[in-house]
């Protein structure tokens, strides 16, 4: 029996070494788009720990709808199994709104010389100049860009110039250096989104076979997607 646990991250300093990919998100629920996404590229990138970090706060975003403690839960069980998965829940225990430039700059100063590869999706990409000091970004990580459906990569503006200047299609660059390149890479596509989701089950609809059944049925057991009555005056 296998005595690896993916929900504490290894101790810092534990043995653990090569790039450690960092997958944020609110997964509000985490769903088989994730799951997929996270395992190709620990596949395809040759690395040794995936860390789903779920957000607590996120600056540009609506409030979840299921808690910090339900969403960390359903990542605990998702990726509960597969070794390499880790999880990281420091971003939750922050009060205030959780940059990723905070987060990385945490993750450096625990790890001073491990490849860290944040992972995000084509769409986050071209929103990248929104984010907060969205430029030091790569002083402190990798970014490795997940394709979804209908995006390209861009060839002009300063994600353009960017990608001249830092862009590789080498895996061994991300093992090399601690931070500082742009891997593009083409993950399947699984056309599900949390918010369709929660579309599904706050209509009653059953959303096994998108999900993990443990997942599945922490949610269907807390009802945190379940359509709330409007009280009548
Ligand atoms: P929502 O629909 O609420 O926006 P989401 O699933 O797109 O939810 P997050 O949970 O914040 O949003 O996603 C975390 C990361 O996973 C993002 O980088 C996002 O691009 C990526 N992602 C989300 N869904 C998929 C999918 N089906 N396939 C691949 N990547 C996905």
């Amino acid at each position: 029996m296998s005595t690896s646990r993916s929900s504490a991250p290894p101790r810092a300093g534990a043995a653990v070494s090569g790039p450690m990919g960092i997958f944020g998100g609110t997964f509000d629920p985490i769903h088989y788009g994730h799951l997929r996404t996270a395992f190709e590229l620990v596949q395809a990138l040759h690395l040794p720990e995936m860390r789903f970090m779920p957000a607590g706060n996120p600056p540009h975003r609506d409030p979840t709808v299921a808690s910090n403690e339900l969403r960390l839960e359903m990542v605990r069980v998702a990726t509960e199994g597969q070794p390499g998965f880790t999880v990281d829940d420091r971003e939750m225990r922050k009060s205030g709104p959780s940059y990723s430039v905070e987060t990385l700059a945490e993750l450096r100063a625990e790890f001073p010389a491990r490849p860290l590869c944040l992972i995000v999706g084509m769409d986050a990409f071209l929103g990248l100049p929104s984010w907060h000091q969205w430029r030091d970004l790569l002083s402190l990580a990798h970014l490795v860009v997940a394709h979804r459906p209908g995006w390209r990569a861009p060839s002009m503006g300063p994600l353009g110039e960017m990608l001249v200047d830092h862009g590789t299609g080498t895996v061994g660059d991300l093992h090399e250096a601690p931070a500082g390149r742009i891997f593009i890479h083409a993950v399947t596509q699984l056309e599900i989104s949390s918010t369709d989701l929660r579309a599904l089950i706050g209509a009653g609809r059953d959303p096994r076979y998108l999900m993990p059944e443990g997942v599945r049925r922490i949610l269907l057991e807390s009802g945190c997607y379940a359509r709330k009555e409007v009280a009548r005056g």
